[in-house]
């Protein structure tokens, strides 16, 4: 399986693992505030397009948690950007935001007009997907 040659050697660069599986939907989670190159946009997409291709037809929700996020991932448009194309392309299902914070609105504030309608609905508020998942809140 490809893997993400940038964690493979220094793992923690990114965030964007496979934390719960299931016979329809993966879920995966994002720690921005845990990724050591939390501004590597290049790396940061081509890590999410690799996990992403190994859907194998199954849908797919993202966990977002907003643990650490700050003024400096807030202002990571191009990441933000980037992240939305593939949220369009791999077509999410859900992206629960756990964590929340203003830094975390900011950066909701400023891709508001890149997403569409039905991107936004798929956008819940909640710390209970962890629980929901029965697996410990990390
Ligand atoms: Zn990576």
């Amino acid at each position: 399986m490809m893997e993400c040659s940038i964690c493979r050697e220094d793992p923690g660069s990114h965030s964007f693992e496979k934390i719960h599986e299931t016979e329809t939907m993966v879920y995966y989670y994002t720690c921005p505030g845990k990724a050591s190159r939390y501004n590597d946009l290049e790396g940061i997409i081509n890590h999410k397009r690799l996990e992403l291709s190994k859907l194998n037809g199954k849908s797919w929700c993202w966990i977002m948690d907003g643990k650490g996020f700050g003024l400096k991932h807030a202002l990571e448009m191009g990441i933000g950007i980037g992240i939305v194309g593939l949220l369009l392309e791999f077509r999410v299902s859900k992206i629960y935001v756990t964590n929340r914070s203003a830094y975390v609105d900011v950066m909701r504030l400023f891709l508001n007009g890149l997403l569409s309608e039905e991107l936004k609905s798929c956008i819940i508020y909640d710390d209970g997907i962890y629980e929901m998942l029965g697996i410990v809140k990390i």
